[in-house]
């Protein structure tokens, strides 16, 4: 492998319209097949920043040909050589850091200083973490008989399609790509429609570093681009993160094929405040659990509060005073705190749904912040974020994901009810409980129907740690180790007969 390095751009302008109209397939920028295009808006003016090439099934036919080429080559390398390799990769995307947060928060509006920095961080530390764990692709031996030696190994896939979603585009590629590589699959991801930039450049980064085919993207439409990928006959398994609808769609697909697939979909994540809490730990919990800096865009947005009646009012008071003490403005500039709405779509849909709640009899509909004076961003996404309280958890704003800044505040007087109310959600990704007692605490962890359940604190996704869904929140995990061996490898049993 030839290192070489790219140069540094940290003008996000000039670096989108480097990109444009480009995909990545076996080692070179290349445009579509087709010469199609389509426009990459900047949220926060609604300029065109570049075009990103269409792909549709002729591209990802020779994308996925070129990772199928290189697969054997790349699994005959050892473990901990691939491992490496990541590592690197890792090691190069922190000198880029800068640079891909710069482009991502041009392309999706996400605050650069309290968001965008923050995943470039999370991109370079995924590969990092899987780097080290080649050694980790362990079998067993099995006691079966005396006679005979059984061991299993672990065997890669071979071609991993992935597609992936606009809200944290490279955090969410890493956390596919850098296990399925260590595992020695080879990978060709579809990216967002909204943001096809970022992630084409981590792509070229790591291309200059892994051997070409090895990791190939596409940017197109999701049924022209991501639904041949996933009925391609040499992809052995899909990991997806986006809408429960698409995830269906896709299960059905891969179903067809007989092929495994990872799912990580929605989300409607409950916090309950006990009256014991220590709020100011909450309140804090509140606003980072709920991403008010990403426009409440995550999966995991603390979008159902329970607090206690005891402390209803003042957590009420203290958060709103919060989340009005935060600026809303150009997500490049270094003051600002809150950024845009991603899309002209989902701007229509959020405020369909501040709409429909503030008009819900007995709701009240607490705007917070201020949308931001400056005239270049008169045409801007933004949107106040709301804190809504007097909605049961049964009205359409608590039980759908509205993937925006929008929060439900409900008040309770029972904790067996908040626990109930809590679980009766079609989603089951995250959940925490705030609370001085210990025994409230355990209980609400055994009780609590989600994939991630936390005490007094509101971490998001770490490397390390396992990450996924129930019920309608997907299948299967993310993030750890148990992600590399159960989703990215086949396990063999071997049985050595020594008589
Ligand atoms: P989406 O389902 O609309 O799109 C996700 C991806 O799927 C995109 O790349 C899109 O082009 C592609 N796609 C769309 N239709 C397709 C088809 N027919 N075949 C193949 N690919 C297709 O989701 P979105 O609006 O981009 O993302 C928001 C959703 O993602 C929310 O529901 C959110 O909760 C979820 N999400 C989940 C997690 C998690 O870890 N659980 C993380 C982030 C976002």
């Amino acid at each position: 492998v030839a290192p070489q390095t790219l140069t540094l751009t940290l003008d996000p302008h000039a670096l989108a319209r480097e990109l444009s109209g480009k995909l990545l397939i076996d080692g070179e920028l290349v445009p579509a097949r087709s010469g199609r295009t389509f426009a990459v808006v900047n949220p926060a003016t609604g300029a065109t920043i570049a075009d990103a090439a269409e792909g549709e099934a002729i591209d990802v036919d020779v994308a996925v040909q070129s990772a199928h080429a290189a697969q054997k080559p790349w699994s005959k390398l050892t473990a901990r050589e691939r491992g490496r390799l990541v590592t690197e990769c890792g090691r190069r995307l922190t000198e880029h850091a800068e640079e891909l947060a710069r482009l991502v928060a041009l392309e999706t509006g996400k605050a650069l200083r309290t968001e965008s920095r923050v995943e470039s961080g999370v991109l370079a530390d995924a590969f990092v973490f899987y780097g080290g764990l080649g050694s980790e692709l362990k079998g067993e031996s099995v006691p079966f008989n005396p006679k005979m030696l059984t061991v299993t190994q672990r065997d890669p896939i071979g071609v991993i399609g992935a597609i992936i979603p606009w809200n944290v585009p490279m955090m969410l590629m890493a956390l596919k790509i850098a296990p399925a590589l260590v595992a020695g699959n080879t990978v060709v991801v579809k990216s967002a429609e909204e943001a096809p930039l970022a992630v084409l450049r981590t792509c070229q980064i790591m291309n200059t570093i892994l051997p070409k085919g090895v990791f190939n993207i596409l940017s197109g439409q999701g049924p022209e681009c991501g639904g041949p990928l996933v009925a391609h006959p040499k992809v052995g398994k899909v990991t997806f993160t986006g809408s429960v609808e698409t995830g269906r769609i896709i299960y059905r697909a891969a179903a067809e094929k007989l092929i495994p697939v990872t799912l990580e979909l929605g989300g409607k994540s409950p916090m309950i405040v006990m009256g014991d809490a220590d709020l100011d730990k909450a309140i804090d919990g509140a606003v980072a659990g709920m991403r008010f800096t990403r426009q409440g865009q995550s999966c995991t947005a603390a979008s159902r509060i329970f607090v206690h009646d005891s402390v209803h009012d003042e957590f009420v008071g203290r958060l709103k005073a919060r989340v009005d003490a935060m600026k809303m403005g150009d997500p490049l500039d270094e003051a600002t705190d809150i950024g845009t709405i991603v899309s002209p779509q989902q701007f229509e849909k959020v405020n369909s749904y501040i709409e429909l709640g503030t008009a819900t009899p007995g709701a009240t509909a607490h705007a917070c912040s201020a949308m931001p004076d400056d005239p270049k961003l008169a045409k801007g996404l933004f949107v106040r974020p709301v804190i809504f309280t007097g909605l049961g958890n049964d009205s359409r704003l608590a039980r759908e994901e509205i993937f925006g800044p929008v929060t439900c505040i409900i008040r309770f007087t029972d904790y067996d009810s908040a626990i109930e109310q809590a679980n009766d959600s079609e989603y089951g990704l995250a959940a925490t409980i705030w609370t001085r007692d210990l025994r409230t605490a355990l209980d609400a962890t055994q009780r609590l129907e989600a994939g991630f359940v936390q005490v007094n604190q509101n971490l998001v996704v770490q490397p390390g740690l396992s990450y996924g869904g129930v019920k309608h929140s997907g299948l299967g995990k993310e993030a750890s180790l148990e992600a590399m061996l159960e989703h990215f490898t086949h396990k063999k049993t071997i049985i050595l007969n020594m008589v």
